[in-house]
């Protein structure tokens, strides 16, 4: 079990139970920056429970890899972030016996989401990935990835959003409502967000544009673009509205 930094007692933003000892959460994981921008940029944390945590990094992991075997290695926006998760699933780069097992499995795992072109199926593809699809050709290969790993992933990054900038839970009273779709298509709705609200950029790994209603300063529209190149896009909205 991964081991997280402690802090006080207190509310995890995820699951809202109590705890004497509660752990930081990173809001963007710290294996999904690059390792110029990870000691400038990885200080967004959160409270979260060890159990949360551990659960929210096993999405963040399982995520992670499948993104990132589809990104072009030859891209130097994403060479390292590619190359590392093309490394993790290759047993020769285990450093112990346990490292290798994990290799292998993460292998095996992968192995069973692997899509050849015929049955890709038109949900399943992921815009602004860097290869045109063409589906005539047989021998292209791609990555199944699970709508509700995407969903786990952008509820986890509208919590943690939410409560850094604004202090606030989204409790039960909201919905938090992620879409993939291809950034030119939603430009005026980022553009909108920015004037309303923010954009920070966390050097080359993040470019967060988020805007909060004041009214409640929970309802949000939130745009996480990693590596400028993969967008979540999360809107968070009240119930019965
Ligand atoms: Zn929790």
């Amino acid at each position: 079990m991964a081991k997280f930094k402690k802090a006080g007692p207190g509310t995890c933003i995820y699951c809202f139970d109590h705890f004497d000892t509660l752990t930081w959460d990173h809001v963007f994981p710290k294996a999904w920056y690059t390792d110029d921008d990870i000691s400038n940029y990885e200080k967004w944390k959160v409270p979260s429970c060890q159990k949360c945590n551990n659960r929210l990094s096993k999405v963040e992991e399982d995520l992670l890899l499948r993104v990132a075997l589809c990104l072009n290695p030859n891209d130097p926006r994403f060479k390292e972030i590619s190359l590392k998760a093309r490394r993790s699933i290759k047993p020769e780069f285990g450093k112990n016996e346990r490292d290798i097992l994990a290799r292998k499995n993460r292998r095996l795992a992968i192995e069973k989401d692997i899509l050849r072109h015929v049955t890709i199926p038109d949900y399943g593809l992921l815009p602004n990935m860097p290869f045109e699809l063409d589906k005539t050709d047989q021998n292209k290969l791609s990555i199944g990835i699970d709508p509700k790993l995407i969903s786990a992933f952008a509820e986890k990054l509208a919590r943690g959003i939410v409560f850094k900038t604004m202090g606030n839970y989204i409790t039960s009273d909201y919905i938090i409502k992620d879409y993939q779709c291809e950034k030119h298509k939603i430009q005026p709705e980022i553009d909108y967000a920015q004037k309303c609200g923010q954009r920070i950029k966390f050097g080359n790994t993040v470019i967060l544009v988020y805007a909060i209603v004041p009214d409640d300063n929970i309802s949000s529209m939130i745009y996480v673009d990693f590596w400028e190149h993969i967008l979540f896009s999360i809107i968070v909205t009240k119930k019965n509205q």
